[in-house]
């Protein structure tokens, strides 16, 4: 069953275009990553898909809905958005940003319920967070920080979650918790996850679908080792690299070197 899918979408920035004709499905219950190069569009398809920027052509489906036609609370309520680079508001604690996921439940003649609280509190402890509840989010670690983000996304209850690239800048260890984390959402709690990555293997590891992103176009979409492979390295990323599937059916991709150019 497809949650989200797009149709034709076309996006451009001063008569350049970024995105041309793309048309993409994402399964409900599903773990997608889109990859590719810098500059390649995969912000900007993210920001289409969360409504954060309206492409010039095309639509947008959540759940079969046109975004252009249901209203913000009511897509809040289904998919929670982690941009890349996120910035806290000021002095603000932990729990005072998870809660901040709470607003598209809440009415405003009520303000906070019970099970506002009890979402927070479930989201702070999935995320590890409780004892840090009270700590002024600025003061974080990278690695902390973006846990709590991902805890007001969650404490949301979204159907589908998307994030640009959740795990950059943190260390290799705070890298996995991450990408485990997402992963244990995804088969516990059944929420959707689409993600921007530029980790290969992590894509590799941890999707059921893989798109990749080349020059505004999808160059190859579908499972990991179908589409990670020695020649969509060598053209959409331009390395020489050698691949060897693991025990479970996964692609693990070994750089090698830079792809040399003729002329
Ligand atoms: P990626 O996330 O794959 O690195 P982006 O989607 O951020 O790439 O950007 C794709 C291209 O679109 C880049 O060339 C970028 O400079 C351009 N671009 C993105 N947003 C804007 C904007 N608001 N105005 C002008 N150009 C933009
Ligand atoms: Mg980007």
């Amino acid at each position: 069953m497809t949650i989200m899918n797009t149709q034709n979408i076309a996006v451009g920035f001063d008569g350049k275009s970024v995105l041309e004709n793309l048309t993409l499905e994402v399964e409900k219950g599903q773990i997608i990553s889109i990859l590719g190069p810098n500059g390649s569009g995969k912000s900007t398809l993210l920001k289409v898909l969360s409504r954060n920027l309206k492409p010039d052509q095309g639509n947008v489906y959540l759940d079969g809905q046109n975004l252009t036609e249901l209203s913000n609370k009511v897509i809040a309520r289904k998919m929670a958005v982690l941009p890349q680079s996120p910035e806290a508001p000021k002095d603000l604690t932990v729990r005072d940003l998870v809660e901040y996921g709470r607003y598209p439940h809440q009415q405003w003649w009520q303000g906070k319920s019970q099970e506002d609280d009890e979402c927070v509190s479930w989201a702070l402890v999935q995320t590890g967070l409780e004892e840090m509840s009270d700590r002024i989010v600025s003061t974080l670690s990278g690695g902390e920080r973006q846990r709590v983000w991902i805890a007001m996304a969650l404490a949301q209850k979204p159907e589908i979650l998307l994030l640009d690239e959740p795990t950059t800048y943190l260390d290799i260890c705070h890298q996995l918790e991450i990408m485990e984390l997402l992963a244990e959402f995804n088969r516990v709690h059944r929420i959707t996850v689409a993600m921007v990555l530029h980790d290969i293997n992590h894509a590799a590891q941890y999707s059921d679908c893989v798109v990749v992103l080349h020059q505004g176009k999808i160059f190859a979409v579908g499972r990991p080792q179908d589409v990670i492979t020695s020649h969509t390295l060598r053209t959409v990323f331009g390395v020489e690299s050698e691949i060897k599937i693991d025990n479970l059916g996964k692609p693990v991709v070994l750089i090698t070197g830079l792809t040399k150019k003729r002329g």
